[in-house]
């Protein structure tokens, strides 16, 4: 279950269905370049640790390479690159002006002091410093990765280069350039695409059933809007476990628990799993496993990728997926699913909201403007709504399932602007 192996495939698979360019197709196999970084870190106990870092820039057609950065103790090349090209994928799925980059370090965060983390994210843009810039590849949070590192690394950045670039990094904490919106727009986005396929299935969302994977940026805000628009969420999950409740879970409380630190728990302390000790005493703890398999009318996977694979997709009881995580079914689970009459939007529709608010964060910063909240929001709804409708059309018009639909429309704005 190699990440970039599964994106070649998908690649290969909507390549036939539009009759792609051979040789671009062959160019669209592999990453610009990848850098390998080495980044040495003085920790807290005056030792040196050295972390691998990568950055992978895979397609600049339509704009500057453009991609968060992970941090996580399972970065590889291959996920970095896969990553990468999803992201192209991505934006030129949803048509904003940009490429498709992204990074990763190989650590886990949740080891490293305060000061450990903010030198290992300056160490990280000493190393890649040359190769990113507002003009060239602009990254932002992935994984683990907050508001707080993407300022480190815009300061390193500019203390390196002697100039302002707050366009360099998005994600960014509002007062040092970042966009209103940003911390809640690839939510609010999935969001947007839950509520047209809600339509297109003629379920009204106070009908609609939710389990969500995942509990961090991505996960916790899709959770917290959908509940605000009527939504049953009745799973939630992190990786520590998580928990069901038939009658409906109020995210606001597992918002809360996991801020507390985790003194309300007994069982996965500091996790939404908690749940089960606390005011709703009615929860049943669940594995993440057992969460994907909850005969829900929709499953909304928001952690990690090669979650829904051949071995597990022909017990999902789900009448549709929204991908927020990137990656999260494998190409063999794909073809079950669509078989099953499961509609799976995928992750490079699902989740472009983050990646289009850090755009108009991007545009925002080269332009000296700052737009409020309500714009930002008008402007998301637009382009998700409108990648929605083209993707389904496309889906009806080649007969293939939507990540399909959404590659082909994807690879023929990206392939008429690629020069061979
Ligand atoms: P995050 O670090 O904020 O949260 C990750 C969450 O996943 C945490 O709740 C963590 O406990 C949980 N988790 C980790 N390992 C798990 C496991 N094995 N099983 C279940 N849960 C597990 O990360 P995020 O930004 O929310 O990203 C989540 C996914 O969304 C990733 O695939 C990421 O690439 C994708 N994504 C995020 C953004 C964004 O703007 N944050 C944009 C596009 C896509």
């Amino acid at each position: 279950m190699n990440p970039f192996e599964n994106a070649l495939k998908q690649l290969d698979t909507a390549a036939a269905v539009m009759n792609l360019d051979r040789d671009k197709h062959e160019i669209l196999k592999h990453p610009d370049r990848v850098l390998h970084v080495s980044i040495p870190v003085k920790m807290d106990n005056g030792s040196v640790q050295v972390f691998k870092g990568f950055r992978s820039q895979y397609n600049n057609a339509l704009g500057v390479y453009k991609g968060g950065i992970r941090y996580h103790w399972d970065v590889s090349e291959d996920e970095v690159k896969a990553l990468s090209f999803w992201m192209a994928i991505k934006c030129a799925a949803v048509n904003i002006p940009l490429g498709g980059g992204k990074g990763g370090v190989i650590v886990n965060p949740k080891e490293l002091s305060e000061g450990e983390l903010e030198r290992l994210s300056r160490g990280y843009v000493q190393k890649v410093w040359r190769n990113i810039g507002s003009d060239k590849d602009v990254p932002a949070p992935d994984v683990y990765t907050t508001p707080q590192i993407m300022g480190w690394m815009r300061s390193e950045y500019e203390k390196l280069v002697g100039y302002e670039d707050p366009g360099v990094i998005t994600g960014k904490p509002i007062d040092q350039g970042g966009s209103e919106g940003r911390s809640f727009s690839t939510a609010q986005g999935g969001v947007y695409v839950t509520r047209q396929l809600s339509e297109k299935l003629g379920k009204k969302p106070e009908d609609t059933t939710v389990a969500i994977q995942g509990f961090g940026n991505a996960g916790s805000y899709m959770a917290l809007i959908l509940y605000k628009l009527g939504y049953k969420i009745v799973a939630v999950s992190d990786s520590q476990g998580g928990v069901f409740r038939q009658a409906g879970i109020d995210p606001e409380k597992a918002v809360a628990l996991k801020q507390s630190g985790g003194l309300l728990g007994c069982y996965c302390v500091g996790s939404v799993c908690d749940l089960e000790n606390g005011e709703l005493g009615d929860c049943q703890a669940i594995s993440n496993e057992d969460l994907l398999e909850l005969d829900v009318d929709t499953l909304v996977p928001a952690a990690l990728e090669n979650v829904i694979t051949k071995e597990n997709a022909n017990n999902i009881r789900a009448k549709a997926i929204v991908e927020l995580a990137n990656g999260p079914t494998t190409p063999e689970a794909d073809k079950i699913l669509h078989e099953k009459g499961v509609v799976v939007v995928p992750d490079v529709l699902a989740n472009a909201g983050g990646v289009t608010v850090s755009y108009f964060e991007w545009d925002q910063n080269v332009k000296g403007e700052h737009w409020s909240e309500k714009e930002v929001l008008e402007r998301l709804e637009k382009i998700m709504v409108g990648a929605f409708d083209e993707i389904w059309q496309a889906k009806e018009k080649y007969g293939v399932d939507m990540r399909t639909a959404a590659f082909v429309k994807a690879l023929e704005r990206i392939a008429g602007k690629m020069k061979v």
